[in-house]
């Protein structure tokens, strides 16, 4: 295999084809052999497996994953990476590439199709400019995935890891925290990279659940009451809630379902667990 990630290889194939980075697709390409060995081993991908990969760029990780896994699904958007990429992937007969936005593929149907609904593995060194959306799609939607493995931003990593008690705890980590067990595997900093990106970044590994760990009576309302109590920082969750137009709740309400669980009636949603959140909503709809 031509190891793409030495820096020399890839200034090479970038000045072959004279190709110039684009801003607004978030691209940063790897280059550093370890840190694609590390995402590679925490994938934990075998020759059962279908990976699917978001932004291969030049094709970097995609080459490894294509000595690993059974299949690989790339998806890239930038049209201008087609064919480099299937110049640099061309002695792999199990790669399939599509040149589309991740975010406007249906997912559901692309796994029904590609792997027969089984559950595939997602790695990628994610654009960072549509991290959450990437990540919220994939898990809200349930299309059948077993791990999500992935570079972000270092912060956004945090923030999926993180509970009660950190500045950092907030929807996003109740909403990763519900579908999969998080875990950093590695921190990566910005000389892995070229171009250099601005942040440090981080390597989380997402498992997801075959049932989530909480249970709730409606999934769709817990989230609504979490976003509405994190929108307003540092305000009680009854204010959160009952202050949010959309959500047909009064202040008495929410105190009597507090109350039902033993909380005061000025709690912070920051200090709610995610059993909190789906005990909340569970009294709440009672
Ligand atoms: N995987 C490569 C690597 O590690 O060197 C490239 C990673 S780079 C951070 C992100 C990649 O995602 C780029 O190739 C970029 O063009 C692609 N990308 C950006 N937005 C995308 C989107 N909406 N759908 C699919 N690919 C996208």
């Amino acid at each position: 295999m031509a190891s793409l990630g030495i820096p020399s290889n890839t200034i090479e194939v970038l000045q072959k084809y004279n190709f110039n980075f684009q801003k607004k697709f978030g691209q940063n390409f790897l280059i550093e052999p370890r840190v694609l060995e590390r995402i590679i081993g925490a994938a934990e991908i075998t020759k059962d497996d279908m990976a699917l990969e978001i932004g291969p760029g030049i094709g970097t990780m995609t080459q490894y994953l294509c000595e690993q896994a059974r299949k690989v699904v790339a998806v890239e958007i930038d049209q201008n990476l087609i064919p480099i990429l299937e110049d640099t992937l061309k002695e792999y007969d199990n790669i399939t590439i599509i040149n589309q936005d991740i975010l406007k593929l249906d997912l559901m149907e692309l796994v029904t199709r590609e792997n027969e609904g089984k559950p595939v593995k997602v790695v990628a060194n994610l654009p960072y400019y549509i991290t959450t959306p990437i990540v919220m799609g994939l898990l809200e939607k349930h299309v059948p995935i077993a791990s999500i493995t992935i570079m972000v931003q270092k912060e956004v990593a945090d923030r999926m890891q993180t509970g009660p008690g950190s500045k950092d705890y907030g929807a996003l980590s109740l909403a990763v925290q519900y579908y999969a067990k998080p875990e950093i595997v590695a921190n990566v900093p910005p000389n892995c990279f070229i171009p250099r990106p601005k942040v440090g970044s981080a390597v989380i590994r997402l498992s997801l659940y075959e049932k989530p760990p909480v249970e709730v009576k409606d999934e769709s309302m817990m989230f609504r009451f979490i976003r509405a109590s994190f929108n307003q920082r540092r305000k009680t969750l009854q204010n959160g809630i009952s202050n949010d137009p959309t959500l047909p709740y009064g202040k008495e309400d929410v105190k009597e379902a507090l109350l039902a669980m033993g909380k005061s009636e000025t709690v912070r949603g920051e200090t709610f667990t995610l059993e909190d959140f789906a005990s909340f909503t569970n009294f709440l709809l009672k």
